[in-house]
């Protein structure tokens, strides 16, 4: 207690309490007690005897009088784990005579396990008894809500792990090829992208300094795979493919990235260094490697082997680095035999200028630059206008007309040929429904139909096919693209031309791999022999009797026959002597935009003959 004067602003401060009466003074912490719930016991450590209020005797369980016993309440409550600790705590506090803390639990006579804290202190009476007094107080909700909180935590946290880990886990599945375990494309393309960049500790990549090391960058190809997986299943296709990435895999040094990118396609990138400068010599020995017979369900399978190969430079990131060893790899590819093709300045030109191409064919698209022009087609008997074929044309602004040998290739490859063709079908149909409605003859449109368009499902809600007769529209189709049996997305794609009523033909007949038994399956309504055949027929016999059985054939199994490239009128009255059907080629009509058809067909009505 302070006995320094007041300045008596302070209601309850210490002055004030100084002045209570001691009984105030007991009452006050009397009821302090109770409010708190805190529990007061009072032990002679002489007798043995301990006094224990009303609210000590509550937190035990026990009722709510106060209590005084031998001490042996504590001693049947305290939990058993709990009670030797307890004991040695408070015979070390006695012995200490510094106030000290206890923490146990005991169980109550109702079963019910508690927390409790305690704060003691020894001290002498005035009989000179040593007594301890204490305070309990029940923290059971405190507790609970503790273990509560840290079985929380405990739980959040081996979620957080098991998330971790999915998470690493979906990761390194996305960069590995799901067969051999090696990177896929995607991993790869991350490590040719770490190449032009060093890493710094904690920040994100920077530039790599000039000038950058020199990585090597193989793409590698293996032929004839296709026949594995054709002859002895995919299983056995599976296994090559391992036996390769094995042979691969041995080849590669630690730090370097090899992945499998395509179905029989692999990459490497070498180290810089001695690795990358010797890379040639690296590839022969991939080479010879994957020369060597590889086992396959019992049998022996040699495959042709083609390596590309590509440098990083200070011009060159990895990414184009792999583009340029992918030139290179088409270069070997065509090459007879395989080997390896480095790429050189001479393919940089020829890649620069396709990309230019590539540039120039989109704005060309956006600029609404790719217009149809049309071959009409004639009724070989009559030499009457029966048809005509939609063919593309770029209206170039530097170069004028251009034919799509200049740009079909690219438009493929960079994948917007189909929004070519679907801008010229829109065009084509309304110039079509024109001549229709003027009776000007040209009663069929054919339109040339890539695969990758024939199974668009909206290929043809382009065609107005709904009011005119079947067959008005023709979808030409190289004969190429018919296998044997036709896959499922071929034979739904056919099924919804034929519901259509959309005729199917057969373009450059005689040119790629259609086989009888391929047309009995598909039934097109017309083949078309390519020009190859019919530009040597008056030249020989032999040319002759190979075009009339076509035709022959042709019409046994009810397909009417076109001729293409029909340059002469010798042409002409050979073909027309040999019961061909429709006659196509500049003899009769060149390739003409709308309006010089237009033209072409209002002169034919004036003479009201064929212009021959
Ligand atoms: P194709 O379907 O065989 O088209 C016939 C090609 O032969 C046309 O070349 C035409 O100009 C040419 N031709 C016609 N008559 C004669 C002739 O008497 N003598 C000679 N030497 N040639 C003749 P074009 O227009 O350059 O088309 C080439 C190829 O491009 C077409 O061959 C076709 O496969 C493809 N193509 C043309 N237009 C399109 C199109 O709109 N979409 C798609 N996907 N491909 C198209
Ligand atoms: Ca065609
Ligand atoms: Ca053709």
């Amino acid at each position: 207690m302070t006995s320094e004067p007041s300045n008596g602003q302070c209601e309850g401060s210490g002055e004030a309490q100084d002045r209570l009466p001691p009984d105030d003074i007991a009452r006050r912490l009397r009821l302090a007690l109770d409010v708190s719930k805190i529990g007061v016991f009072d032990a002679d450590l002489e007798t043995g005897r301990v006094k224990r209020d009303a609210v000590l005797m509550q937190i035990f369980g026990y009722g709510d009088e106060a209590h005084e016993d031998e001490g042996d309440v504590l001693e049947r409550t305290l939990h058993p784990e709990d009670r030797d600790r307890t004991w040695v705590t408070i015979d070390a506090g006695i012995a200490s005579g510094e106030p000290f803390y206890n923490a146990f639990r005991i169980i109550r006579p109702d079963g019910e396990v508690r927390y409790i804290r305690s704060r003691s202190v020894t001290f002498s009476d005035s009989k000179g008894h040593r007594r301890l007094l204490g305070a309990n107080w029940d923290a059971t909700d405190d507790v609970m809500l503790q273990q509560n909180l840290e079985q929380a935590r405990a739980l959040a946290e081996s979620r957080y792990t098991a998330l971790e880990s999915a998470w690493r886990e979906i990761e390194r599945r996305a960069l590995q090829d799901q067969l051999t375990g090696l990177s896929n494309r995607h991993a790869l393309l991350l490590h040719l992208d770490k190449l032009f960049s060093e890493p710094a500790p904690h920040i994100h990549p920077r530039p790599c300094p000039r000038p950058c090391p020199r990585h090597a960058v193989l793409q590698i190809d293996l032929s004839r795979f296709k026949e594995i997986n054709d002859t002895l299943g995919h299983q056995a296709g599976d296994a090559a493919i391992l036996c390769v990435a094995g042979r691969l895999e041995a080849l590669r040094e630690e730090k370097e990235c090899l992945a499998r990118i395509g179905g029989n396609e692999f990459a490497l990138v070498l180290d810089a260094g001695d690795r990358s400068e010797n890379a040639t010599h690296l590839a022969t020995k991939i080479v010879q490697s994957l020369e060597q017979p590889i086992p396959c369900e019992g049998h022996l399978f040699r495959c042709g082997v083609s390596v590309g190969l590509a440098w990083t430079s200070d011009d060159v990131d990895g990414p184009q680095a792999l583009i340029n060893a992918a030139t290179a790899l088409s270069a070997a590819k065509a090459r007879k035999g395989g080997g390896t093709v480095l790429f050189t300045e001479e393919f940089d030109g020829r890649n620069r200028a396709i990309r230019q191409t590539a540039d120039d064919i989109l704005r060309g698209i956006d600029e609404d630059a790719f217009i149809p022009f049309y071959q009409l087609q004639f009724d070989a008997k009559t030499l009457d206008v029966c048809g005509a074929e939609a063919l593309a044309r770029w209206r170039h602004p530097l170069q004028g007309i251009l034919t799509p040998d200049r740009f079909l290739k690219i438009a493929e490859d960079i994948d917007v040929m189909w929004r070519i063709d679907r801008s010229l079908a829109e065009k084509a149909c309304a110039d079509f429904l024109r001549w229709r409605n003027n009776g000007s003859g040209v009663d069929r449109l054919s339109i040339n139909v890539s695969v990758r368009r024939l199974i668009d499902p909206h290929l043809i809600s382009a065609f107005p096919t709904k009011d005119l007769p079947k067959g008005t529209f023709v979808f030409e189709m190289l004969e190429s693209i018919f296998l044997d049996v036709l896959d499922d997305d071929m034979a739904k794609a056919i099924d919804r031309i034929r519901k259509a009523g959309i005729a199917i033909e057969i373009d450059d007949f005689g040119t790629g791999h259609a086989s009888v038994l391929g047309l009995t399956t598909l039934q097109p309504k017309r083949l078309k022999i390519d020009r190859a055949l019919i530009a040597p027929m008056t030249r020989g016999d032999r040319h002759r009797r190979l075009i009339a059985a076509i035709i022959e054939m042709g019409h046994a199994l009810e397909i009417e026959i076109i001729a293409e490239g029909v340059e002469t009128t010798a042409q002409v009255q050979l073909l027309q002597d040999m019961g061909c059907d429709v006659l196509q080629g500049f003899a009769l009509a060149r390739p003409m935009d709308a309006e010089a058809v237009e033209a072409f067909l209002r002169a034919r009505k004036r003479a009201r003959r064929p212009s021959l």
